[in-house]
């Protein structure tokens, strides 16, 4: 099937962010522009790097044909998720032996998606902390929740000498979060209820005549994401803020999670 009659992938893990295996059906498999191998499914537990958050690895096997593909890369494009990678059998790929409309499985890593789910999560209990910190006017801005260097980013500014103080008091309030827990849910609601969930207003690139999906840590209030997180605040586990920097009118905060 060409890429353009394909209908969007359907994201199985915003209904469930913590299934690591499931069952799809295969709609094509492509070789890309770029020369990569490419599964598209109708739907997936795989997910795509977007967001600040890094894509799922694993691998998607046939149920009829018995092949087995190794999925390295994830990303959404127009609607589909392209599942990058190869079949383990390169005599798989030679003679197509993945077969259009057959049933497959899905295995994602789950070691991967659990750090990833952790440093996502801890990104957003960093934003509720500044807040209730009295940050507020340190508007959220971009996340990087990949392993080598996380960070969440804010517009406004620390002044230089309260950085060090921060920085512990941040940490502080952090772990004492994770230590109350509270369970993280992250449901599809209506424009309005969204902005009810978030304290009243959403970000202007969230579209009125959408239905956003709201991650919800606890009681804190909520935040437009399209992410995966952990099933409670607790199982974020710890969090070092490694460093707050404030330069030309924005601020970073780095943090670490240790296993
Ligand atoms: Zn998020």
């Amino acid at each position: 099937m060409a890429a353009g009659a394909i209908p969007a992938t359907k994201l199985a893990y915003f209904d469930n962010m913590w299934a690591v295996q499931a069952t799809a059906t295969l709609l094509s498999h492509l070789e890309t522009e770029d020369g990569r191998r490419a599964l598209i499914l109708d739907s997936t537990i795989f997910h795509p790097q977007g967001g600040g958050q890094p894509a799922d690895t694993g691998f998607i096997s046939g149920a009829a044909s018995g092949f087995k593909f190794v999925v390295e890369d994830a990303r959404l494009k127009d609607g589909l998720v392209y599942h990058y990678g190869s079949f383990e059998n390169p005599q798989d790929d030679c003679v197509s032996i993945a077969k259009e409309g057959e049933e497959v499985s899905l295995y994602i890593n789950p070691q991967r998606r659990d750090l990833n789910s952790r440093l996502h999560s801890a990104g957003h209990l960093l934003d509720i902390c500044i807040r209730k910190m009295g940050l507020s006017h340190l508007e959220p801005g971009k996340g990087y929740h990949f392993s080598d260097g996380p960070f969440v980013e804010y517009k406004g500014i620390i002044p230089p000498d309260l950085l060090q103080i921060k920085s512990k008091e941040l940490e502080k309030e952090a772990n004492a979060l994770i230590l109350a827990g509270g369970k993280v849910s992250a449901p599809v609601l209506s424009y309005n209820e969204a902005a009810e969930c978030c304290g009243g207003v959403l970000p202007s690139y969230i579209p009125t005549d959408s239905a956003p999906r709201i991650v919800k840590l606890g009681e804190h209030p909520g935040c437009p994401c399209g992410g995966t997180h952990v099933a409670d605040i607790a199982d974020i586990r710890n969090l070092t803020v490694t460093q707050i920097r404030t330069k030309k009118g924005v601020t970073k905060v780095f943090y670490s999670i240790s296993p």
